[in-house]
């Protein structure tokens, strides 16, 4: 069985006997490797290797940077079909959406490697008599990763590329259900030629993040997970004085109203609900459909729901088993705790046939009608291929329902009507919206974040808030010296 031990000051670190956990192949629900999980030595090891990059990377200039950037970005380009794969056997989503996620991961590449342009900053010539002002962004030091399992590589991607172009050096802790993504990516990257100790990964759990959150050596903290995780993190690393971005879970609401052309909502529905077995961040979870038109819209749903294909992500099929056998009977325990209160369950996954091996960690789609906010299926974060279809009688109803809800990463409405979709846009207390759009994920030059219990922090990921994240500002008041500064006055400076 295959080992996977972390990687330091750029090389593969041997880890000693110690503790690991196991990765499974989802689809064959078999355990394929283990992997070694960081005491804290060897994330202080991982934490100096950082460090000491640190000093010299920071004074790398920002051609160089760029450059190793662009070779980084074509060594993914062209092994992206690899990392796809890696995805896929360890996770379980179904390759194209693999390969998906790795796209979206090289966006931000490419918007990293713009990192000249990004860092710019201002200048005021003449502010008084002789004296110019202008302001610098510097890098911040070691700042830290710790990302989930379900996008193995892009959540990685959303912050190392960006950290390390603006100068920082990075210890990643990834998710140990899924560890070997970003294994490649670290390898790649010194391929690319970033020196050794500038990208760490370090595998575990939470004796791992506890000693980064604790260390005084780590400045910045980017985590995404969930939102118990999420909040711990946040009050963790503030209370140690590091800056902190913790995005956590999720419940994203479509609202359909009855205006909307339901063939485009129940595709958009089942897209962006079971894609990737329901395992996403961005996942409808929540179908708010305004009277009169749900009787026709969950029919919409059912046939289309008939014609997916379950089964082993490297076979031709749809949607991909769940990460772990745990979270598999997790997930239908919330379909069975619905049941239990009530709701009609018009599509019921937990018996689906599969393209695959028996014993992988299987739940088909299910769709579930009549669902109330009281009932565990909505109040709670599911992750997995279950949506929830909740009636309402009016905008104002749904409106109401989605701002009430402690989640706020993303929603969308379904209309014909500009004003109402323009309406909701406005009222709406969500991080990211789509209109007529199921899953708006924000190109890598916006940025991604979630509102209330989806996000702890001020700045969200990537785009500009990603920079300004991992950099500290500087402004600088200069005056260079000719004869008529002279003469003394202690007054507080202003301008002339
Ligand atoms: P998780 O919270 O279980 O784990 C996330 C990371 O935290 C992992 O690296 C894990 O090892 C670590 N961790 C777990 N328990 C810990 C503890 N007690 N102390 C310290 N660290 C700990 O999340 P997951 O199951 O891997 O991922 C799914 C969750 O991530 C969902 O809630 C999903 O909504 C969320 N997510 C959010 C976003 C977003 O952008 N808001 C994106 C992707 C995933």
């Amino acid at each position: 069985m295959d080992r996977i031990s972390h990687y330091i000051d750029g090389k593969h670190w041997d880890a000693p006997a110690g503790r690991t956990g196991p990765v499974f192949d989802p689809a064959r629900g078999v355990q394929t490797s283990e992997v070694a999980f960081a005491d804290t030595a060897t994330v202080d090891a991982a934490v100096a290797a950082a460090a000491r990059a640190f000093e010299s990377w920071r004074h790398v200039s920002l051609a160089q940077r760029a450059s190793v950037m662009f070779a980084f970005r074509e060594i993914l380009n062209a092994r992206k079909e690899e990392l796809a794969a890696a995805i896929t056997a360890e996770h379980g989503k179904v390759l194209s959406d693999a390969l998906g996620e790795v796209n979206r991961g090289l966006e931000v590449v490419d918007f990293a490697c713009g990192i000249p342009h990004l860092l710019k900053g201002s200048f005021s010539e003449n502010v008084s008599t002789n004296v110019d002002v202008y302001s610098l962004r510097q890098p911040v030091g070691v700042v830290a990763a710790i990302s989930p399992f379900n996008f193995p590589a892009m959540v990685p991607m959303w912050f190392f590329p960006i950290a390390i172009a603006c100068g920082n050096t990075v210890v990643l802790k990834p998710s140990e259900k899924d560890p070997s993504a970003v294994m490649l990516l670290a390898q790649w990257f010194t391929e690319a030629g970033l020196p050794a100790g500038v990208l760490n990964v370090v595998h575990g759990d939470k004796v791992a993040v506890d000693r980064l959150l604790e260390h005084e050596d780590v400045r910045a903290v980017s985590f995404v997970g969930s939102t118990p995780i999420a909040r711990y993190i946040y009050e963790t690393g503030t209370r140690n004085g590091k800056r902190v971005q913790a995005l956590g879970g999720a419940k994203n609401h479509m609202v359909v109203l009855p205006d909307a052309d339901l063939d485009l909502a129940a595709d958009a529905a089942v897209n962006a609900g079971f894609g990737s077995a329901g395992e996403r961040c961005m996942a409808i979870s929540a179908l708010v459909v305004v009277e009169p038109v749900a009787d026709d819209l969950v029919a919409k749903i059912a046939e289309r729901i008939a014609r997916l294909r379950t089964g082993d992500g490297r076979r031709d099929v749809d949607m991909g088993p769940l990460v772990t056998r745990e979270h598999r009977d997790k997930v239908a325990g919330y379909v069975a705790a619905g049941e239990a209160a009530g709701v009609r369950v018009v599509v019921d996954g937990r018996g689906v046939s599969v393209d695959g091996d028996d014993v992988g960690f299987w739940l088909g789609p299910t769709l579930l009608d009549g669902v109330t906010p009281q009932m565990s299926v909505y109040t709670d974060e599911i992750f997995g291929p279950v949506l929830s279809v909740i009636r309402v009688n009016s905008y104002d109803e749904a409106l109401a329902l989605v701002n009430s809800h402690p989640y706020g990463n993303g929603t969308a409405i379904f209309t014909n009507d500009g004003g109402a979709a323009r309406r909701y846009q406005h009222e709406v207390e969500v991080g990211m919206v789509g209109i007529n759009v199921p899953i708006p994920v924000p190109m890598a030059y916006y940025s991604f974040g979630g509102w209330k219990s989806s996000l702890f922090g001020d700045l969200h990921a990537h785009g500009s808030e990603g920079v300004q994240f991992f950099t500290r500002g500087k402004v600088v008041t200069s005056r260079w010296l000719d004869p008529s500064h002279g003469g003394i006055n202690l007054g507080f400076p202003q301008n002339r």
